[in-house]
């Protein structure tokens, strides 16, 4: 498969790189290793995350100011990145051969090649296999965009998707001059100060369920507004919540134009994947999400904790 893949990338010309929307590390990460490899073997490349303003705390990535927010006219392979289904690319379905790389368990294999392996830490991990499997040299660039999504999607190496390929991968990627401690400074240690008020104000509003074994909060369109917070710098407020002691299960519910963006978060027992899928989205087994169209925020907790069959 790895093979096929690469194969397909030499005989096309017009390649699209795409990531999921609201992005992560992982997404952007994967998706910018790639782009200088096949800009240096001669292909038109374009980088497209239909998601604006991008989460500025990626912008050390090689390349990031690369990413259109649209397609380009003429594309003839169209190559997707750390994305579970094909509506969370959000593009039409288009008549272009497509490769989906990425390590969701929920992956829906809506390439016309699926280079899809969940055991991976992330789906950079599966791009550095691409590379090795063709014999392709890391440079420091691409292990810099490598080592970012593997570093974020690990939570800097200590959820319990930190296996043994998570350290090879991250000796790998340091060997080719990836710096941990300039990633680590990138993605810790630069915050808004809006972004550390939207965190305070998830733990004001947390609530504590079935014997503080749950929590959630709800953070509304006017907590981003008051903070001023973007919608990117939530990512960490449902770890926060898992974070504390008494806490399986952590779920925060994000306001949208018409319902609510669902993250959810797990310790040690509960697959939220499974959950996620059974509410129409996806994800790991410690971290998955989904969307619903409506506000009827009590009915979503519900839901939830019956399907964890918590209530
Ligand atoms: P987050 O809660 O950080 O948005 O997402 C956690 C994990 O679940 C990520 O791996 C993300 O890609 C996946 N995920 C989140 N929302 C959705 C969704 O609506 N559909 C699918 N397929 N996956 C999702
Ligand atoms: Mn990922």
């Amino acid at each position: 498969m790895y093979r096929e893949a690469w194969q397909r990338i030499e005989a096309s010309s017009r390649i699209v790189l795409i990531s999921h929307i609201n992005p992560d590390g992982d997404a952007l990460g994967s998706q910018l290793a790639l782009y200088p490899i096949l800009k240096s073997m001669g292909k038109k490349v374009t980088a497209v995350n239909r998601t604006t303003p991008l989460p500025i705390r990626y912008d050390f990535l090689p390349n990031y100011e690369k990413i259109r927010p649209a397609l380009p006219e003429h594309i003839d392979l169209i190559i997707s990145f750390d994305c579970g289904s094909f509506d969370r690319l959000g593009i039409e379905k288009q008549d272009i051969p497509l490769i989906n790389i990425d390590h969701h368990i929920t992956n829906t294999r809506y390439g016309d090649i699926n280079l899809i392996d969940e055991t991976m830490p992330s789906a950079s991990s599966v791009v550095l296999k691409l590379l090795e499997e063709n014999g392709i040299s890391l440079r420091r660039d691409v292990a810099t965009c490598i080592y970012t999504a593997l570093a974020e999607d690990t939570g800097f190496f200590s959820y319990d998707n930190t296996n043994i390929v998570a350290f090879e991968t991250a000796s790998k990627l340091i060997a080719a001059k990836a710096d941990p401690a300039f990633i680590a400074r990138q993605l810790k240690e630069r915050n808004s100060l809006a972004k550390l008020r939207l965190e305070a104000l998830t733990v004001q509003k947390l609530e504590l369920i079935n014997h503080a074994m749950v929590g959630y909060a709800v953070l509304n369109l006017d907590d981003f507004k008051k903070t001023g917070a973007l919608r990117s710098d939530s990512d960490a407020c449902v770890n926060l919540i898992r974070s504390l002691a008494t806490v399986e299960l952590a779920i925060l519910l994000i306001e949208e134009q018409e319902g609510f963006k669902v993250s959810l978060r797990s310790k040690t027992r509960i697959d939220v994947s499974r959950i996620a899928v059974s509410m129409g989205g996806g994800g790991h087994k410690r971290a998955a999400g989904f969307t619903v169209r409506h506000k009827n925020t009590e009915k979503i907790i519900a839901e939830i904790l019956e399907k964890a069959e918590l209530s």
